[in-house]
């Protein structure tokens, strides 16, 4: 912090369009401000309540409940007169009259140069405010300098240089529900429909909707089709239902074009269709809906910690330092330069209009050029059976291992059809490894696995044992019989641990040094090589959906309550569910419980209660203390509450195995089988077999590890990674929960 006399005061603002996630960084800039002694002030209205000086001091409790709000409590406008150095002027006016220097500023690339301009201009605006007497010199000598930390707020996932802005994680979920509803009903009577989001000038929304609604063919902005794109799409679609699609669903994003500039709208692609197939296609376009809604857990954890940070950021921001940007860059935060930035946001409109729309794309980022070609491969159905090299299909083998993991049907559809197209003979394994040793294999096509995308559960099923030595003859003869060249194994722990066994066993059965791949698929996240595994995002937002109506069961009676998840000893469940439903308290594995513990907490919640407080969350992983159970967390509280509140426990459970996969299980998943192909391809080409491996998205790579380093990685005897990059998240927790300690 700076060695201000006053205590630094700091302003929040929300503008442009309103975005799902705005609430919780509001919630955080606020609460990290009070804990660091920091004043933090809302301007209500955008810049058009900086000029009407709808600037007010918030509180601790103004923020309270705002977590699982769409859009944004402190309001959200456009204004023409911020644009003028007049209207600026009188921003400046108000500002330093309240005593603030520092902003954070959440919106899009305008509101953002807004307020760097602003504060380019700051030191002109104050003198020209103290010359015409409208403020003292003192005041202005005391606030040299604006500083600024933007937070991109943003569905259209826009900004160049981020990988994700606030909002566009719940967009998606809401572009996701509408077409698995449309899905259904396009299936039933064989029908096309055309589905408009929006995205102006950035496809992310479009294309990752189509990704992961399994749509049959995306336009976007950045890539408009080439001519003769009409022709192409119908035949898309005639040869999908040629291979068993009854669905058919065109993606489009509002501000498409063609190469000639003309405008492809939704209307545009519903003609085209009617006049080449006699179809009449129907035209959905999911507008606001998009915008509004609850924050999705993504847009509540990352914004916590974007919030958290960025008040930090300005808060201690020191003379001379330029404007940033806190952008996500592979699930860690990271501080940008705010003009430079923003420049290269604006030049991929340039880029669009110079018909450079490789250098569009390319400024989308690696994972947005490799996504369009998955998905391009993944939605054309393949005419005839193709082959590797020579005549030879090699036989894949994809089977799942460990518990559920919302997403692992998306995953083993990636592969199949991955497989297919590099010319491999793809098979399930009903059941997991012990399907493998009877022989339930079946060989799967394109269209078989059509609408898995979707699909919870696991349509090959799953095995939760870890085969021993007991199990290798067997295993090894079924490999054999079955002329298995490669096996691709989408699950959990389990998984991981026969493919070891078997890794340890190849000397003796040489039918184990075939390419086995482990793709990290499991509710835990505690698997080595990855930062987030299949089906994790799905039950994290279960695990909120969940808590937030227990949370408003509560609101009408004085209760605690403790709330235990999934994870086994892995905490992530845990804390980001902690985080992303606004409790007080996390009990995990990785930081171990005991008596003291309690006996603050307790009188914490004591506390809590004598005040204003209604309701008191806490968050237990289900392994975080063998004897400190829920049952028993709620029995010592009940207990130390001596009547003042009363204490329930809820244990989610299966719950969050079991549901519809989000669109980043589904994205993750394609991404994740694409590389599980490519690796089995590299072995096979190579003729040099490796052996088992296992592979993950680790840091932002797409990565691969040989199984046998399994255990430099992992914590075997507790069966959780060594390194839990998430656990920084933590002290995060505990300063928006206002803990007076932050262990
Ligand atoms: P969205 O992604 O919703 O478009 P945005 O922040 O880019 O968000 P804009 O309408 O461009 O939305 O900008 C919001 C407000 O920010 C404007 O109404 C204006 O007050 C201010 N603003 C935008 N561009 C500038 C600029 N170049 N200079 C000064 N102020 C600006």
């Amino acid at each position: 912090m700076s060695d201000h006399a006053d205590p630094v005061s700091l302003a929040i603002l929300t503008s442009g369009g309103d975005a799902p996630g705005m609430n919780p960084v509001v919630r955080a800039v606020v609460r990290t401000a009070l804990h660091v002694g920091a004043r933090p002030f809302a301007i209500r209205e955008g810049w058009r309540g900086a000029i009407d000086n709808l600037i007010e001091p918030l509180v601790w409790s103004d923020v309270s409940s705002i977590l699982d709000k769409g859009g944004t409590v402190i309001g959200s406008a456009r204004s023409t007169e911020f644009r003028e150095r007049d209207g600026m002027r009188k921003v400046a006016a108000n500002l330093v009259r309240a005593g603030i220097d520092r902003l954070v500023v959440i919106g899009g690339d305008g509101s953002l140069t807004g307020a760097d301009t602003l504060r380019e201009r700051w030191s002109g605006l104050l003198e020209e405010l103290v010359e015409a007497g409208e403020i003292e010199a003192d005041l202005a000598a005391r606030h040299p300098e604006l500083h600024i930390a933007g937070v991109v707020g943003s569905i259209d996932n826009d900004m160049v240089g981020t990988d994700m802005t606030v909002g566009t994680n719940s967009a998606l979920c809401r572009i996701i529900d509408a077409i698995d509803a449309l899905t259904s009903t396009a299936a039933s009577h064989q029908r096309v429909f055309v589905v408009e989001v929006m995205g102006r000038r950035c496809g992310y929304l479009a294309l990752m909707g189509a990704m992961a609604g399994g749509a049959d063919d995306v336009i976007i902005p950045e890539l408009p089709p080439e001519d003769g794109w009409e022709d192409a799409m119908c035949e898309k679609i005639r040869a999908g239902r040629a291979a068993g699609r009854r669905d058919s669903i065109i993606v489009v994003a509002e501000g498409c074009m063609d190469r000639h500039g003309e405008k492809i709208t939704a209307q545009r692609i519903q003609a085209a269709i009617k006049e080449r197939t006699g179809e009449s296609p129907r035209i959905t376009a999911l507008g606001h809906v998009q915008r509004g809604g609850t924050p999705s857990a993504y847009d509540r954890w990352m914004s916590t910690l974007l919030g958290y940070t960025a008040a930090l950021e300005v808060i201690r921001a020191e003379p001379g330092e330029e404007s940033c940007i806190i952008g996500i860059r592979n699930n860690r935060l990271q501080r940008l330069p705010l003009v430079e930035t923003v420049a290269n946001t604006k030049k991929v409109i340039d880029y669009l209009e110079e018909g450079d729309y490789e250098a569009a794309v390319r400024s989308r980022g690696t994972s947005f050029s490799r996504i369009k070609s998955l998905f391009e491969t993944l939605s054309s159905p393949l005419g005839e059976d193709r082959y590797f090299k020579d005549g030879w299909r090699p036989r894949v083998a994809v089977l799942h291992a460990g518990g559920l993991a919302p997403g692992m049907n998306a995953a083993a559809r990636s592969a199949v059809r991955l497989g297919l197209d590099r010319g491999f003979e793809m098979l399930g394994v009903e059941g997991g490894f012990p399907g493998l040793i009877r022989g339930d294999i079946r060989p799967l096509s394109w269209g078989d696995v059509d609408g898995w995308v979707s699909l919870g559960g696991a349509e090959l099923g799953t095995a939760r044992s870890v085969l021993g030595i007991e199990d290798y003859f067997g295993l090894a003869r079924s490999i054999e019989a079955n002329g298995l060249d490669a096996v691709i194994m989408i699950g959990g722990l389990a998984g991981y641990e026969t493919a070891w066994n078997m890794a340890k066993e190849a000397d003796r059965y040489t039918a184990f040094r075939l390419p086995l791949i482990c793709v990290p698929a499991s509710i835990d996240n505690n698997l080595p090589g990855h930062d987030l595994s299949i089906g994790v995002d799905t039950a994290l937002n279960t695990n909120v959906e969940t808590i937030d109506k227990i949370r408003r069961s509560a609101s009408a009676s004085r209760r605690c309550f403790v709330v235990e998840t999934m994870g086994r000893k892995c905490g992530y469940l845990a804390l980001m569910s902690a985080l992303s439903t606004g409790a007080e308290q996390v009990y995990l594995h990785e930081t171990g419980v005991d008596l003291a513990m309690l006996t603050k907490e307790s009188e914490r919640m004591n506390r809590a209660f004598d005040g204003s407080r209604s309701l008191y969350l806490a968050i237990r992983n289900e392994d975080a203390s063998k004897y400190y159970t829920a049952d028993l967390l709620r029995r010592v509280f009940q207990q130390e509450g001596h009547g003042a509140f009363s204490v329930r426990s809820t244990i989610i459970g299966h719950q969050q195995q079991g549901g519809i996969p989000t669109s980043y299980d589904r994205t993750l998943a394609v991404s994740l089988a694409a590389l599980a192909i490519d690796e089995v391809t590299a072995q096979l080409e190579k003729k040099e077999r490796v052996g088992a491996r296992y592979i993950g998205q680790h840091n932002g790579k797409l990565e691969s590890h040989p199984i046998m380093r399994m255990d430099e990685e992992m914590d075997m005897k507790n069966r959780v990674p060594l390194d839990p990059w998430w656990i920084s998240a933590l002290p995060v927790l505990y300063t928006v929960a206002a803990r007076e300690d932050t262990s």
